[in-house]
């Protein structure tokens, strides 16, 4: 039984760092790079992989594994979130952190990529446990990273308190205070305002500008959103109130239907802080069901691999938004853009967080604060932008979003690295 579920995780992680490099070759040769620049950006430069000692609640020691690496310092220090969670990988770290690159590169911020990860099950744990761990992993990791380094923050499980904890914890290593170590930080400690919000805002900047290209708006347009966690459900919240009709929402245990619309706001009110709220329903669905439902615009915000091709000629949808990280298979990316219908790859999808980590870095550098409302002008502004290059990009060299977005994402960092003599 354990010989077989590390054989499937291996499968998994393979697809994963080998999709992305698929994709990142496909880029590179379309911008005529040669192969040498592919050989510098297939991986990550450095991985550091860490062993932290913690002392439970019940007086035992348990020994945590995590990681951090650094794609491309090309550009400038790299930048991307730790997530805790019990299936992280070393190469799922390594593929995201590629992703952190592109995502940068697509939203021209000066930095690289970077990813962390400790395997845990945050759920299961106190808050003093996970204060310890957040402290240790920072002291394990404090000599490789930096506000002019290596930049972490929020990921899957992880939030402002565990980021408050790691800045604490690197502000006493250095002796003086370095807010800017880290962001996704609680505002009082020098967190920016809307960070929190941020990723679920730029999908909804990402469904606002796709909707337009086809001709309709968010108001009273039907949208199913899979997934209720931080991105999920802020999404819901927001599209909600942009007057569109949320008809489906999912968690990990099921999902709900109401072609009317469903009532957002008491969702919201009874979920949990894991984002979990189908179970207090008897009438649910599966999964498999809520992503085939009849409605204009689909965002998968859950987790990797839920449109394959098994189930991308049943999706209704006419714009698929990606919110999630890796949703859609290569072949069904390839069938759905086939059947025409418009999509909006993760890494620009998803893309507002390290934009808003990035609004945060700067404010902590100058010492002065933006409103809310300054955030959300400068976020609108960046992902605006990106989407119509994107867009552009693949209509003008005929790729599909996700090509055309990989390219955009390379292209910074390939040409950083050359300028640097890297290759
Ligand atoms: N973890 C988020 C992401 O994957 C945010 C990273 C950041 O803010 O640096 O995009």
């Amino acid at each position: 039984m354990v010989a077989e579920k590390a054989a499937d995780s291996t499968e998994k992680n393979e697809n994963l760092i080998s999709s992305t490099r698929t994709v990142v070759k496909e880029a590179l040769d379309k911008l005529g790079y040669p192969e040498e620049v592919f050989e510098l950006l297939k991986d990550s430069l450095r991985m550091l992989k860490v062993r932290i000692p913690v002392r439970m609640d019940d007086g035992s020691v348990k020994v945590f594994t995590g990681y951090r690496a650094q794609h491309n310092d090309s550009v400038g220090p790299t930048k991307g979130g730790v997530r805790f969670h019990p299936d992280v990988t070393e190469d799922d770290v390594n593929a995201l952190a590629i992703w952190m690159s592109l995502k940068t590169g697509i939203m021209d911020l000066p930095y690289g990529g970077a990813k962390g990860g400790i395997i845990c099950d945050p759920r299961e744990m106190s808050f003093r446990e996970l204060e310890a761990l957040s402290r240790g992993y920072v002291r394990a990791i404090s000599q490789f990273v930096g506000p002019a380094q290596d930049i972490p923050a929020p990921d899957k499980f992880t939030n402002p308190q565990i980021m408050a904890w790691m800045m604490d914890e690197y502000s006493r290593l250095a002796e003086q205070e370095h807010p800017g170590f880290i962001t996704g930080k609680p505002v009082v400690l020098g967190g920016s305002h809307g960070r929190e919000s941020a990723t679920a805002k730029g999908v909804t900047i990402c469904i606002e500008e796709a909707a337009k290209k086809r001709g309709f708006e968010i108001e009273g347009a039907r949208i199913v959103v899979q997934g209720f966690g931080n991105a999920g459900s802020f999404l819901a919240k927001f599209l909600h109130e942009a007057g569109a009709k949320v008809v489906g929402i999912s968690d990990a245990y099921g999902a709900l239907h109401d072609p009317q619309g469903l009532d957002v706001d008491y969702l919201l009110d009874r979920r949990d802080s894991f984002g979990t709220v189908t179970t207090l329903f008897k009438n649910t669905i599966t999964n498999q069901e809520l992503l085939e439902l009849d409605c204009d615009i689909l965002v998968p915000a859950a987790v990797q691999k839920q449109i394959t091709a098994e189930n991308a000629e049943n999706i209704k949808a006419d714009i698929i938004v990606e919110a999630a990280s890796g949703p859609t298979s290569a072949e069904a990316t390839k069938i759905l853009t086939e059947r025409g219908k418009l999509l909006v790859p993760d890494v620009l999808a998803s893309s507002g967080g390290v934009t808003v980590s990035y609004f945060e870095w700067v404010q902590n550098k100058q010492g002065y604060f933006w409103s809310e409302e300054e955030v959300e002008k400068r976020l609108y502004k960046v992902i605006q932008k990106s989407f119509e290059t994107i867009y552009h990009t693949a209509r003008t060299r005929r790729v599909d979003m996700r090509l055309a977005a990989y390219m955009v994402g390379v292209r910074k960092m390939a040409e950083a690295s050359r300028y640097r003599g890297w290759v």
